[in-house]
């Protein structure tokens, strides 16, 4: 290895996209990751809500080993055994007929090949999508995420074909759905745009809305699916299926996927309409076999529902002055505080905990599934800790 510091080289080379924090990660282990001098830190993000197994998780560590040494990639011109098993076990897992895949290699991406999927379905081109939604950063999936700073830069180039409504507002909602509209794009829970909940009477209401009108109901569950509000899918919670959902994070337990899921009944996407080089490569697919069957073996996303129960009570029981409000599903847990929440996350990090914002003022936890008690404990001191020093 070279004896430059890691901060040093990449401070003179980033892209300069991303807000740094002054921490070099070298080792991930369960739900602890390491620095350069042996520190060790709670990753209460995930590594951004991906290793919901925690970090080099044993069996997503071999099954990543093994098929590195058996087949990397293959085009899907072509069959591939794990590619199969992946589609029948993901089948196996999503409620519904939400059958049909296709694969691809990051959220936006996920985002992107539903906006064209419902566009081909529907023969229409008009999308609804919310107010506080994060739906990615590539021009496609910008055009439906809201903030607008993330897409003024960019106005000339993104699509002008979104609407954004209020969420959890129905009657915004019943304006805005036309018979132009191929699909209706929402968060179960509202990630980035600072840990909403939908409301379940809301997405019925979605459903109902999309049954009338013949658009597609698209339900992104990239941050907040395969467990993490402790049930396999966020809108689940609202006992309703949508037309189609995304998937990414997570998937493949840290090796980068995305895939867009929708009903069998609604057919397949003409040939040559989409398609990605790397999209269900045998690795990526090796890796979420071994994440999903883990999920499912070990019921995470149980342990996700009593843990994040726990967490939430425990959070919410303690009226602290520098909280404004708690709130979250299994364990995508905001805290809204009533002042900035950067300072927040660098005494954290000092503490020894890796968290994340969601907006200026919302502190958001994001473990990953397997973390216990006794580690979720260690959070909250370190929250408290933080949070009286800012007063
Ligand atoms: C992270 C995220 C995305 C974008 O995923 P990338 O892999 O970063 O492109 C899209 N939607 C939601 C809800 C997300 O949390």
């Amino acid at each position: 290895m070279i004896d430059i510091p890691a901060f040093t080289i990449e401070d003179q080379h980033t892209s300069g996209a991303y807000p740094k924090r002054p921490l070099t990660v070298v080792r991930g282990q369960g739900c602890t990751v390491w620095d350069e001098q042996g520190n060790a830190y709670i990753d209460a993000t995930s590594g951004q809500g991906v290793a919901l197994l925690g970090h080099c998780h044993p069996a997503v560590t071999s099954a990543v080993a093994e098929q590195a040494g058996t087949l990397v990639t293959c085009p899907e011109i072509f069959y591939n055994d794990r590619r199969a098993e992946l589609y029948h076990l993901l089948a196996s897992l999503t409620p519904g007929d939400l059958n049909r895949f296709f694969l691809c290699n990051s959220g936006a991406e996920a985002i992107e090949g539903a906006i064209k999927v419902a566009a081909l379905l529907t023969g229409r081109s008009q999308i609804v999508a919310t107010r506080r939604s994060f739906h990615g950063r590539t021009l496609g999936a910008l055009a439906l995420t809201w903030n607008p700073k993330y897409r003024e830069p960019f106005a000339g180039l993104t699509s002008n074909a979104v609407t954004h409504v209020t969420y959890n507002d129905l009657e915004a909602a019943e304006q805005a759905i036309t018979d132009e509209t191929a699909a209706v794009v929402v968060e179960a829970v509202q990630g980035e745009g600072g840990v909403y909940p939908a409301d379940a009477e809301y997405l019925q209401a979605l459903r109902r809305l999309c049954d009338e009108s013949g658009a597609l109901l698209v339900t992104d569950e990239i941050q907040v699916g395969l467990g993490r509000t402790g049930r396999w899918f966020g809108f689940q919670h609202a006992d309703i299926v949508p037309d189609m959902m995304t998937l990414g994070k997570g998937l493949a337990g840290g090796v980068p996927m995305g895939a867009v899921c929708w009903r069998d009944s609604l057919g397949p996407i003409p040939g040559g309409t989409h398609g990605s080089t790397f999209g269900g490569n045998p690795l990526a697919c090796a890796a979420a076999i071994a994440t999903l069957t883990t999920l499912r073996d070990e019921q995470l996303p149980d342990r996700a529902a009593q843990n994040g129960q726990w967490l939430l009570d425990v959070l919410q029981s303690k009226a602290h002055p520098a909280v404004r409000e708690v709130r979250g599903q299994g364990l995508i847990i905001g805290i809204e505080l009533r002042g900035r929440v950067t300072p927040v996350l660098k005494r954290l990090q000092e503490l020894g905990i890796l968290a994340l914002p969601a907006g200026l003022n919302v502190l958001r936890l994001l473990p990953p599934l397997i973390i216990n008690r006794d580690e979720l404990q260690t959070v909250i001191d370190a929250v408290w800790e933080a949070l009286d020093e800012q007063n």
